[in-house]
């Protein structure tokens, strides 16, 4: 027969902290310090196996199939506590807790005091010497099992719990403020009104047989795993709804017996900053959750905290020793014990824990332990310090820390109390994480402008195109209504570190009045709003910011990682700007330049739309020769920052349209400086016009039909490097061409690059080395990548291209239907943040195993967002690429992702 029931006590146990999966978080540590000897009070766990079979069974039937295990659990109970259950002498009351694999904070439920009744009530009055503490936790039972089993607990936070609506009113008759003022005779009418209640509302009595409230107690903790909240909770967390609840029954201990009794939470470090220092709250003469409901005032446990504690509350030394001393002052030999106790069990569990405890008349007991959770900072800060102590050794280090959070570290973050007090009006797209604050402009030279005048402001567009770079980089954030995680507004904010909240399709903008509405409301240029780039969350107005500190337990995290990596990381840069931030945070080469955010820049742009409007190649050379000068520069720039790592360059790749102006008076204004007339502009850009251009003339289309833009990309690449060279500057350029589908597409533009590079080589009378290479993002490539091979010496998979020409979904259009599948369970994730293995990670597999069985030494390598996303960069890992490429900001979280993916590799 299969066992159901684990017993523990009296320092022994029959499970252990590795039976989470069976036993329930709490139950395999309540049976773990059981092990190593801390004072626990004795109690069994039924299963969480047992809870899908409860619930299949159905009540009755899994009591008969229980009874046996539990009756041997409470007989266990009470020899080791010396009491006995329904004993009307000597009474042992037991809690019934709900626990599961991992914590679920509010979730469940939990019932306390239970085995009381008339009779009872009396024993325990006449065994403590306590009618006061005796009907105290009669009245706290009967609360918590009307609630909780009887199902008196009301449904939403706004209707009020029918038992506190009458604590009050007699408190009120009393005019007392607190519940410890109430007397035995208070509490014994409370007793007589609550049952009253507990008839009136369910029409049923209340249970006087304890074995009837111990059933009805187990049941309802079986079923409350599948109350609303829970499932919920689960969903929210990707919890698997078949796990299960276990149920603890353990002895009561009593922190309500008076004046030397207590109940408190502890934490062995700061769980906010990490820092080692003991922490935590308590309170005299309270049970259970009254720590946390806030009914009093808790108090701090050390000495320095409650200090610390009265400083901030503006409390003088003296008020703060006679109304809210620190346990460490009123209990100095229990406070020892339990700093002893917390000490011992970090020693044991190696890492920060949450601790519950409580005092009975002087007498110290743990009622649970877990690790506790924590900020990212905290975090980072644990790992390594605990590290240090040779508590854990690197690899544990390193897998202690969540690669999602850490971005956390890297951005200015909102003041957490200023965010409860704002106002949110509107939620879009998390797109690029971090807090901005400022006022709305809506056009990206009034962002410059604004800027210039020492303005802070938030930029507000529609959409944002490649002409609004430099106003988006003088914002401190960026909201657009519309757009995906991939949007323009979303990558390039990304690549800045800079918060951005992309589609919130609830603002509507007015370019023309220059204002937006959000629920209902105006906002006018020059209006104060907050953005939370981690949430999605726009408020409104002013909400104070903090700036992060990059601290050294971040930096030597980040160089542990580097001894366990097998692959690289790259950063995607276009500017030495970028590329410098990059390479501080530790990128050890570019993997992704865009050149045409390099047309932006200045008054450039002009030479672009005029080899554009060109009629011919002739007058396209013409243009194209006043940008070479500028390209070849901005490389040199580039090159310098990396000096000595690998740079991509990724040649023309936008379709031609987004580079000429769309409105009229912009139209006229670039007839005027060209000097042609405004019908000649507005028809070329007519016919630029295409219907999907993301599929339409870009990439490597638009150099294999006007070869001329790649020569002279090519040219500046390799004279830049050569450049480089004469100033001892190392530079390794890698020639990449997008958009490749055939491989003669690759074939041409590789006869371009290399006959353009020969003749520079002529002209200098010099060389550099150099690659040249494709990116991989239409399934043609990937599906040939054999043939591809014999051309390109590198491979870089551009998974945003690749992802949506896979899924045939446009990334500027998926903000339309792409959340209500995400709600819907359509899909699992956005596949433009986190990299669909099984479909398009099939693609990359497959163009990676093709590739190198032509050419079996071809760099592989990712360039798109999704190089940034943990899971993804793992999957990297498992395909067997030398890098993955993300932004600037990402480079840390990559870097620790491939840490630890080489490190779950070995395992
Ligand atoms: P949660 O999982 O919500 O924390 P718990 O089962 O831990 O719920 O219990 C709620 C509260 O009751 C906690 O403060 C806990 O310490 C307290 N408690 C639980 N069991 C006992 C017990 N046997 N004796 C005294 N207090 C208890
Ligand atoms: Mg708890
Ligand atoms: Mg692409």
């Amino acid at each position: 027969m299969k066992k159901n029931v684990y017993l523990f006590g009296a320092g022994k146990a029959e499970g252990r902290a590795t039976d989470k999966n069976l036993l329930g978080g709490k139950g395999a540590n309540l049976a773990e310090m059981n092990r190593i000897g801390l004072p626990v009070p004795a109690g069994f766990t039924i299963t969480a196996d047992y809870c899908n079979r409860w619930n299949e069974l159905g009540t009755e039937k899994a009591i008969e199939e229980l009874k046996p295990e539990v009756e041997k659990g409470i007989s266990h109970i009470e020899e080791i506590m010396g009491a006995k259950f329904g004993d009307r002498e000597n009474p042992l009351l037991v809690s019934v807790r709900s626990g599961a694999r991992v914590s679920m904070p509010g979730m469940m439920d939990t019932v306390l005091n239970l085995g009381l009744n008339e009779d009872t009530v009396a024993g325990l009055a006449k065994k403590s010497g306590n009618e006061r503490f005796a009907w105290d936790s009669y009245r706290r039972f009967i609360q918590m099992y009307g609630d909780v089993v009887m199902g008196m607990k009301p449904e939403s936070k706004e209707d009020e719990d029918p038992f506190e609506v009458i604590i009050d009113k007699i408190k009120k008759e009393k005019g007392v403020e607190l519940d410890t003022e109430l007397t035995t005779d208070d509490l014994q009418k409370l007793v007589a009104r609550f049952k009253k209640a507990v008839k009136e509302v369910t029409g049923n009595e209340f249970p006087t047989d304890p074995w009837e409230q111990l059933w009805g107690a187990i049941g309802a903790v079986f079923g409350s795993w599948n109350n609303s909240r829970a499932i919920y909770y689960r969903k929210m967390n990707g919890i698997p709804h078949h796990w299960g609840t276990a149920v603890n029954v353990q002895s009561m201990v009593y922190g309500n017996m008076g004046e030397n009794s207590a109940t408190g939470v502890a934490f062995t470090r700061d769980s906010a900053t990490g820092e080692n220092i003991f922490n935590g709250e308590y309170l005299v003469n309270a049970q259970g959750e009254d720590v946390v409901a806030g009914i009093r005032t808790p108090q701090e446990i050390t000495l320095e905290g409650s200090r610390r504690w009265a400083k901030l509350q503006n409390i003088s030394e003296e008020e703060r020793k006679e109304k809210y001393p620190s346990l460490e002052e009123v209990m100095p030999e229990v406070y020892k014990q339990l700093f002893d106790i917390q000490k011992k069990l970090e020693e044991h569990y190696k890492d920060m824990q949450d601790l519950e405890f409580t005092i009975q008349e002087g007498r110290l007991w743990l009622l649970q332990t877990r690790n506790g959770k924590r900020t990212s900072a905290a975090e980072v800060r644990i790992a390594m310090e605990l590290l240090e102590e040779g508590k854990i050794d690197e690899k544990t280090a390193i897998t202690r820390v969540n690669a999602n959070r850490l971005d956390e570290l890297l951005h200015p973050e909102f003041d957490k109390s200023a965010l409860e007090e704002a106002t949110i009006i509107s939620k879009g797209l998390p797109a690029s994480p971090g807090a901005a604050t400022g006022r709305i402009v809506f056009f990206a030279d009034d962002a410059e402008t604004w800027k210039a005048k020492g303005e802070k402001v938030v930029l507000v567009r529609i959409e944002t195109s490649p002409e609004d770079l430099s106003g988006m980089d003088a914002a401190e954030g960026i909201l657009t209504a519309r757009g995906g995680m991939t949007s323009h507004a979303a990558v390039v904010a990304r690549g800045m570190g800079k918060c951005c909240v992309s589609g919130a399709g609830g603002i509507r903008v007015n370019y023309k009045e220059r204002k937006m509405v959000a629920e209902g409301k105006e906002y006018k240029e020059g209006d104060w709003i907050s953005l939370n780039g981690t949430t999605g969350e726009v408020y409104e107005g002013k909400v104070e910011t903090i700036e992060p500190k990059m601290s050294g337990n971040f930096g030597k995290l980040m160089n542990l990682c580097d001894k366990y990596t097998r692959m690289n990381v790259r950063t995607n840069a276009d500017t030495p700007k970028d590329a410098k931030v990059a390479r501080d945070f530790g990128a050890s080469g570019i993997g992704l330049c865009r050149t045409e955010h390099m047309f932006f820049e200045g008054d450039r742009i002009k030479a672009v739309r005029e080899m554009i409007l060109a009629d011919d190649e002739k007058g396209r050379r013409k243009a194209l020769d006043k940008l070479l000068p500028m390209q070849r520069g901005d490389f040199e720039g580039i090159f310098e920052a990396m000096d000595g790592l690998p740079v991509t360059v990724r040649l023309l790749d936008p379709p031609l349209h987004e580079f000429v102006p769309q409105d009229e008076k912009s139209q006229a204004d670039m007839a005027k400086e060209l000097g042609v007339s405004p019908e000649e502009v507005f028809n070329k850009v007519e016919s630029l016009h295409e219907v999907n251009p993301m599929l339409g003339h870009r990439g490597c289309r638009l150099g294999n039909t006007y070869p001329e833009i790649t020569e002279m990309q090519a040219r500046a690449i390799i004279e830049a490097a050569l450049n480089c060279k004469k100033r001892g500057i190392k530079a390794l350029p890698e020639i990449m061409v997008p958009l490749i589908g055939t491989k003669e597409e690759l074939k041409m533009q590789e006869e371009i690059i290399r006959s353009t590079a020969e003749k520079v080589f002529e002209e200098r009378n010099d060389t550099v080395d150099y690659m040249v290479g494709t990116m991989i993002e239409i399934p043609r490539a990937a599906l040939t990548a054999d043939e591809i091979a014999k051309t390109a010496e590198f491979f870089s998979f551009g998974t945003n291209d690749l992802t949506q020409m896979t899924f045939g979904y446009s990334r500027d259009d998926v903000g339309k239907f792409l959340p209500i599948y995400l709600e819907k369970n359509l899909l699992e994730h956005d596949p433009f943040q986190v990299l669909d293995q099984t479909g398009v990670g099939q693609l990359v597999e497959i163009g990676t195993q093709k590739g190198r069985s032509t050419r079996p030494e071809l760099k592989v390598g990712i360039c798109g967002e999704h190089g940034g996303e943990p899971s993804s960069v793992k999957f990297c890992h498992r395909v067997g690429m030398n890098y993955v490429s993300c932004s600037p900001f990402r480079v840390p979280v990559a870097r620790l992702a491939a840490a630890q993916a080489a490190i779950e590799e070995n395992k």
